[in-house]
């Protein structure tokens, strides 16, 4: 079967010394990969470069088989890749109506009220406060918004960096489960970013983790979630 997303032998950074070091990363449609690994290993040059913010040095980014490798940002999420950075990155300024429109500039116009009433369904807490500004929203439900801005680019493959940073865990559980449901009901294709190795391979199908910007283990979550002494180096729970 053709991978939703590969990765191959990837070489990407910020000055002289790459960051990412010979990356690779093969996530089957519908699957959910944790990626793993401890603060500076790479993990969020590895988003930014399979998004198009980071330009790699070498190697392969491919979607559904095609090269998408150093295209424009504009042009991968018109491809089907959607990037949730670290950090809730609402617009505070603009209301919760005016954020998800930021989603829908990709998407031809007819089908734009269509999708904005699909997501008002899907999460009525946006839907209710939509004229309110994002300002207002909890960290949990601008988690949301964010994640509900990037599913309104129609995407076959969600990024996901951090998504439980600074959360409540009752909160985290609840932005997990959301997860879970985009892989299981739409059959998405995600990437997911955690310093949390723990509930992340709990609801992964696989993992891989990353240190100094190799990849030094990958497995089937449940695999690496039962490896001691990987526990104990890299993932700390
Ligand atoms: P964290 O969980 O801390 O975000 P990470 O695994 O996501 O860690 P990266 O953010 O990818 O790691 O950072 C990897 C390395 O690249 C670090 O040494 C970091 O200092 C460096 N780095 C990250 N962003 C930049 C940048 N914009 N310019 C220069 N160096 C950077």
């Amino acid at each position: 079967m053709t991978e939703a997303l590969a990765v191959r032998d990837l070489v990407a950074g910020y000055s002289a010394a790459p960051v990412l070091d010979g990356v690779s990363v093969a996530a089957a449609p519908g699957t959910i990969t944790a990626v793993l690994g401890a603060n500076g290993a790479g993990k969020t040059t590895l988003l930014r470069t399979i998004s198009g913010l980071v330009r790699p040095r070498a190697g392969q980014v491919l979607l559904a088989g095609a090269a998408i490798t150093a295209r424009s940002p504009e042009d991968i999420t018109r491809a089907g890749i959607a990037h949730v950075p670290e950090g809730q990155g609402v617009i505070t300024e603009l209301t919760i109506e005016e954020n998800l429109r930021v989603g829908l500039l990709l998407r031809d116009r007819g089908q734009r009220a269509a999708a904005l009433a699909g997501t008002y369904e899907r999460f009525p807490v946006l839907g209710e406060r939509r004229r309110r500004l994002a300002a207002t929203l909890s960290g949990g439900e601008r988690q949301i918004l964010v994640i509900a801005r990037a599913l309104l680019t129609a995407p076959r493959v969600l990024l996901l960096d951090e998504p439980s940073l600074g959360l409540a865990p009752k909160i985290v559980a609840q932005v997990m489960d959301l997860v879970r449901q985009l892989r299981d009901d739409a059959g998405l294709t995600v990437l997911l970013v955690e310093q949390n190795a723990r509930i992340a391979l709990a609801i992964a199908d696989q993992g891989l983790v990353l240190n100094l910007g190799k990849v030094v283990a990958r497995a089937d979550a449940a695999t690496l979630a039962a490896d001691e002494g990987l526990r104990r180096h890299y993932l700390g729970f």
